[in-house]
């Protein structure tokens, strides 16, 4: 089974947009047979995706820190959930078992998470695609930095290509589907 990593945040938005997107990511990510990979927590935009792939009968990895389980409420309804040392063994748990990276609407954690996956395949780490799901523009300040940065020179036109930009889940499940 082909499995997507998730970065979202751990708050809902402000936008109920964002939570309803992502339990339909859920969804439908559970009818194609894709497992999800994410941050193992119940609230939030994690939990709304982790809640919608399971409520479709889907497959779900969550990887959370010890210290953050009761912090960031660790899903209690999860077949698989991985409870590791520290925030570095989950982020490279979490690369390790998945086929590909989709960010969706989040904060502080969920840029580093996303950009950390960009740096590692700029290095040749791994060669798994990067999306950037710009769920009604949310990421289009982002976005416009990368291409500031790659205008500055400091980053080169082939590591901007890596950055996947969909502004829907359907078209990133699509490419994914029919590249990797
Ligand atoms: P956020 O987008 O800030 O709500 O965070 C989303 C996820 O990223 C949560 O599971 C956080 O535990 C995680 N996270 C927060 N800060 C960091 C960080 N500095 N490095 C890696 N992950 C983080």
């Amino acid at each position: 089974m082909k499995k997507i990593c998730v970065f979202c945040g751990s708050s809902s938005g402000v936008d109920p947009v964002f939570v309803k997107k992502a339990r339909k990511l859920g969804n439908l990510m559970a009818k194609k047979e894709l497992g999800l990979v994410y941050g193992g927590a119940s609230i939030g935009v994690m939990g709304a995706i982790a809640d919608g792939c399971m409520e479709s009968g889907g497959k779900v990895w969550g990887v959370i820190p010890k210290q953050i389980v009761s912090l960031e409420v660790g899903h209690q309804g999860l077949e698989n959930l991985e409870v590791v040392e520290d925030m570095h063994t989950r982020k490279a748990r979490m690369y390790e078992l998945s086929d590909a990276f989709f960010a969706l609407p989040g904060g502080i954690g969920t840029m580093d998470e996303l950009c950390e996956v960009i740096t590692w395949a700029q290095l040749k780490y791994h060669e798994k695609p990067c999306y950037v799901i710009n769920i009604d523009g949310f990421f289009d300040h982002l976005l416009r930095h990368f291409r500031h940065i790659n205008q500055q020179g400091f980053l080169s036109n082939e590591h901007l290509g890596l950055v996947k930009e969909f502004p829907t889940y359907e078209e990133a499940i699509l490419d994914f589907e029919s590249n990797y």
